[in-house]
């Protein structure tokens, strides 16, 4: 029998406006004043949304190749301490690794680092030599700071079909100053690989003094012809773990993301197709009952979708935090990484269903609690995380315009249909939904 205390509440939007939504179905309305016909709307179409937790099927591994970096970013999270280069052992090992835990889904591998381009000719004769060990399809991918791209391995990255994330933070001041003086080279990377036509999307790492001037800059570079945007919030993780002046703060982020929502619409009117990750992940989940499991998108798949392998072949449920107590084994060792993958304490308490607060929140269904280890990282630090300060009115806010306003609508459907498409770096959207522990509580 299912639950029958369905909870609905109403959210601001910020502009005063109401928007109800049902912690449990994820369905949500814009009224001033519920209607009985409204409520049973909200209440109904009760399907729990289902995606094992736990369960070891990552098909996605982000590849620390090294840990060198020619750049010295000023928030950069990689650990400068244990100066490393992958080595051909540990590649193959990942290679077998991947095969044997993908459970015959496609599978695609990000490769990280420091500057993963650094490697560059080895790992592209790894890729050709250990092309042909597995029984599925493997995607590359590369997150580079672009300043190695040139003409002769922008053929070989087409030619290998690699398509990468370049990383450009706010406008050219911002990017001189956090990123070695890099902007130059970064965006000359980026005009390379497009003709070479390979996927190039910018990831964009906002800090508070940025912000401001990041929709600016995501505008300058679609008039550069970039279209898939990745934005970044900075953690406090790394170098960035002492500059608390640097995080964004929650109405930050809430303005930005409205922002970014409106450059979207603004350009899909003008037959211009932009994706920001971030703002169609919200509209995905707001009208489908899609969750997509895999990072950037909702929720989390740290540990479950995903895995991040360090240099030494060590598995954690992320790149993103490669600590001691999140290790899970090793690539050379499947059989303690998947009891891990099942026992690992550390791993459960980075799951959603692990935090009280994301359990009992209005939003829930929408936010699926945002990332693992920027909430662990902000935990840690004794810091609030930020989304829970803006995620509310942020809901309300896309819930709204996507109800009253066409232009809003018809970029908000086109993305919900998949009529505009990411690349996503190659890690491709796994159409899984999510388990709600909540809601089997409520099964009895
Ligand atoms: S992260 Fe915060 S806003 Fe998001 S679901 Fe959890 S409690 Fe709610
Ligand atoms: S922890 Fe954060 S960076 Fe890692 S997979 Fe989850 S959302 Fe992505």
């Amino acid at each position: 029998m299912k639950c029958l205390n369905y909870d609905v509440q109403t959210l601001t939007d910020s502009n005063g406006h109401s928007v109800h939504i049902c912690r449990q179905t994820g369905r949500w309305v814009c009224s001033e004043k519920l209607s009985g016909d409204e409520t049973a709307y909200l209440k109904g179409g009760y399907a729990p949304l289902t995606l094992s937790r736990f369960t070891p099927t990552p098909h996605q591994i982000i590849l620390n190749v090294t840990s060198r970096c020619n750049l010295d970013c000023i928030y950069c999270y990689a650990n400068e301490k244990n100066v490393q280069d992958i080595t051909e052992k540990v590649f193959s090992d990942t290679i077998n690794f991947i095969g044997k835990i993908s459970a015959g889904r496609d599978c695609s591998i990000l490769l990280t680092g420091g500057e993963p381009m650094l490697l560059w000719d080895r790992i592209l004769t790894w890729i050709n030599k250990y092309r042909k060990v597995l029984p599925v399809n493997l995607g590359y991918s590369m997150q580079s700071n672009g300043t190695l791209i040139n003409e002769t391995n922008a053929a070989e990255l087409r030619k290998e079909r690699v398509n990468v994330g370049i990383s450009l933070d706010s406008s050219p001041n911002f990017h001189n100053s956090y990123r070695s003086g890099s902007y130059e080279l970064a965006l000359r990377a980026i005009n390379i690989l497009r003709q070479h036509k390979i996927g190039a999307g910018a990831r964009i790492t906002v800090s508070a003094e940025s912000v401001n001037t990041t929709p600016d800059t995501i505008r300058y570079y679609i008039s550069q012809g970039i279209r898939h945007f990745t934005i970044g919030f900075i953690d406090p993780l790394g170098r960035a773990r002492n500059k608390r002046e640097l995080l964004p703060s929650s109405q930050q982020r809430l303005k930005l993301q409205n922002e970014m929502f409106q450059i979207c619409v603004d350009e899909y009117q003008n037959k211009n197709r932009i994706e920001i990750l971030s703002v169609s992940q919200m509209i995905v989940n707001l009208l489908t009952n899609l969750r997509p499991s895999c990072c950037p998108n909702s929720p989390c798949g740290a540990g479950v979708s995903l895995l991040g392998v360090n240099t030494n072949g060590d598995v954690y449920p992320c790149d993103y935090l490669f600590e001691p107590s999140m290790k899970l084994g090793n690539v050379a060792d499947i059989t303690t990484v998947l009891t891990s993958i099942d026992k690992s304490k550390e791993l459960q308490k980075l799951q959603y269903s692990h935090q009280n607060e994301c359990n009992l929140c209005a939003v829930n269904s929408i936010c699926t609690g945002g990332c693992r280890v920027s909430r662990y990282a902000y935990d840690k630090e004794n810091l609030s995380f930020p989304n829970c300060g803006y995620m509310p009115t942020l809901v309300a806010d896309y819930a709204w315009k996507i109800t009253n306003d066409m232009n809003t609508r018809r970029y908000a459907a086109s993305i919900a249909t998949g009529d505009v498409k990411s690349p996503s770096f190659g890690l491709s959207p796994v159409k899984g939904t999510l388990t709600i522990e909540k809601e089997e509580k409520c099964l009895t």
